[in-house]
């Protein structure tokens, strides 16, 4: 069998219409997961799932009635990436409550109830992988990003105790922290913070979102086994 092939697995990738989810989604898809993608906008949901062959269920995160259905909709599961992320960027000192608490729902609370309802199916079969995408803001901070600097610091410390609790079951818990990637989210940066960035980062440009994917493969594999509690940085050499 192939390196990291994982035929006969399921994969549940959260945020997989579009960005960096779709190309996980794509990447476990061609390495012989069946794949269920999650989103909210359908026809981004539909396409998706239509090009890469995958199974879709719309869901908002921010909403954990429907974050519980997901997980219901889904069934057993034994690769659970939680990718789906949101910024409400601003100042601290000017930041509402609103775009704290949107921003903490969606990256921080969504992931952890996704995973505890996940988990048990998992813990049963003696086999699974969590995988959290996290970000490079958590590990070096960035101005305008508190809320989301500290749901992803948050979701790393969450997937460090979990990873203790649960290695003894064969489930492993990691994040793959991304530098900066060209996707919707960070298309609207204005040029001149794009060229600072640029300067900061060793290979000199952004990534592409195949670069996560294939961590999150790795991570997701048989050979990933004895890889745990751990954050794999993907950054162009950003932040070491
Ligand atoms: P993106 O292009 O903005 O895509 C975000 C994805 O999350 C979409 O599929 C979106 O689906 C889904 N999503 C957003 N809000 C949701 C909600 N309330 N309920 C369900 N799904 C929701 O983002 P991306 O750049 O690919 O980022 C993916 C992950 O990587 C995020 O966790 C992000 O924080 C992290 N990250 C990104 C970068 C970067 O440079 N791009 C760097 C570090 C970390 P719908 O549109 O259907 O809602």
């Amino acid at each position: 069998m192939s390196f990291c092939n994982l035929t006969g697995k399921v994969a549940l990738v959260t945020g997989g219409s579009r960005g960096i989810g779709k190309a996980i989604a794509k990447e476990l898809r061609n390495a012989g997961a069946e794949v269920i993608i999650s989103g909210t906008n359908v026809d981004a949901l539909k396409e998706t799932a239509a090009e890469i062959g995958a199974r879709y269920i719309a869901a908002d995160l921010s909403d954990s009635a429907q974050v519980d259905r997901l997980a219901q909709e889904a069934g057993a599961v034994d690769i659970l990436v939680n990718n789906a992320g949101i910024t409400r960027d601003g100042l601290f000192i000017r930041q509402s409550d609103d775009a704290w608490n949107d921003v903490l729902r969606v990256n921080l609370d969504a992931a952890v109830r996704l995973t505890r309802a996940l988990l048990p199916a998992m813990s049963k079969k003696n086999w699974g992988r969590i995988i959290n995408i996290s970000s490079i803001v958590a590990h070096m901070g960035n101005v305008g990003q508190t809320n989301y600097i500290t749901s992803k610091a948050a979701i790393t410390g969450f997937t460090k105790g979990l990873a203790k609790e649960i290695a003894r079951k064969g489930v492993t818990v990691n994040c793959v922290a991304p530098g900066f990637i060209h996707t919707d989210m960070t298309s609207s940066l204005p040029e001149k913070m794009v060229e600072k960035f640029k300067e900061a980062i060793a290979a000199q440009t952004f990534g592409e979102p195949e670069h996560v994917a294939a961590s999150v493969r790795f991570l997701a594999s048989d050979e990933a086994a004895y890889i745990t509690g751990a954050t794999m940085h993907v950054n162009g050499g950003m932040y070491m």
